[in-house]
């Protein structure tokens, strides 16, 4: 029921609204060879469909392996390696004329850098592309420590984000910890779609959890838009909670006074971070009654 209370939106373009908005593996002629038989040649199940056959409508596939906004679809197969070598050294050609203009604006720059990283913030954001998160916050090389996943979440079993809140905290000493989700972001919006979408399942399952949290709230607002962006604010928030129920957090606090937590989104429209104005001292008071931490 929840995921029919906010149906697909065609026009966020990134890869999961692609995912949850558009058609299994197309059969069209337009399409390349040798993508036919990579698409065909890999297991694209989602654990109900354990067939080995793979042609022909019985497909099952969860995956959609094409993105409507991807140049190579339309691509002769003889181009399409051209095309990626192209793309690769766009790359290094970019790289090259950063590393010289840095140079040139401060011949110390990359001796700076050798000595070693002190970032005052750790950011952690989506993964989505058109959010890069040095030139929205103006925050230079070796003033951020940075974590991207899907939707920005904040996992207590994820290894991966607990390591870098750990490090971050108790090694680097960070004094800001930022949570950046951003409005029209994919994972919650697949996560709010009514469709098995395989290995994201379990990842995007602590979106709903944050809706079944909130159901009250979200189902009380009307319009589909206002309360997919509620969602994405609410979310941000709970990944903050979970930021500061982790003992890094809660012990450095007690003792540093830092790091403090603090929710943002960014808006695509107008290119503008959101505070959230998370009250650190509050939500960690709150969270103490159960999850406290602080002794080690
Ligand atoms: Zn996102």
């Amino acid at each position: 029921m929840i995921g029919q209370m906010i149906r697909p939106r065609v026009g966020y373009g990134s890869l999961l609204s692609a995912y949850v908005s558009r058609t299994l593996v197309p059969t069209s002629s337009s399409v390349p060879a040798s993508i036919h038989l990579t698409c065909q040649s890999r297991s694209c199940s989602n654990g109900s469909s354990g067939s080995s056959d793979n042609s022909g409508s019985g497909n099952k596939s969860v995956y959609n392996w094409f993105n409507s906004n991807d140049i190579t679809r339309n691509m002769a197969p003889s181009d399409i390696a051209n095309y990626l070598q192209q793309t690769h050294d766009r790359v290094f050609e970019s790289n090259r004329a950063w590393a010289d203009e840095q140079k040139k604006k401060d011949p110390e720059f990359f001796a700076k850098l050798s000595a070693g990283q002190s970032p005052e913030y750790l950011w952690i954001g989506c993964s989505d592309s058109r959010i890069p998160a040095e030139q929205i916050s103006g925050l230079g090389a070796g003033e951020v420590f940075i974590h991207r996943n899907i939707a920005n979440l904040v996992v207590n079993t994820d290894l991966n984000v607990m390591s870098v809140i750990e490090y971050a905290v108790c090694h680097l000493h960070v004094k800001h910890i930022v949570v950046c989700g951003h409005y029209g972001c994919g994972g919650v919006k697949a996560a709010m779609t009514p469709k098995d979408l395989g290995l994201l399942n379990p990842w995007l399952r602590n979106i709903r959890d944050v809706y079944r949290l909130h159901e009250k709230e979200l189902d009380a607002i009307k319009d589909e838009a206002a309360r997919y962006n509620r969602l994405v604010e609410l979310s941000v928030r709970e990944q903050c909670r979970n930021v500061i129920k982790t003992a890094a957090v809660q012990q450095s606090y007690a003792k540093n006074q830092y790091p403090v937590v603090h929710g943002w989104v960014f808006g695509f429209e107008d290119g503008l971070l959101k505070d959230l104005k998370i009250d650190h001292k509050q939500m960690l008071n709150d969270i103490q009654k159960i999850y406290n931490l602080t002794e080690s």
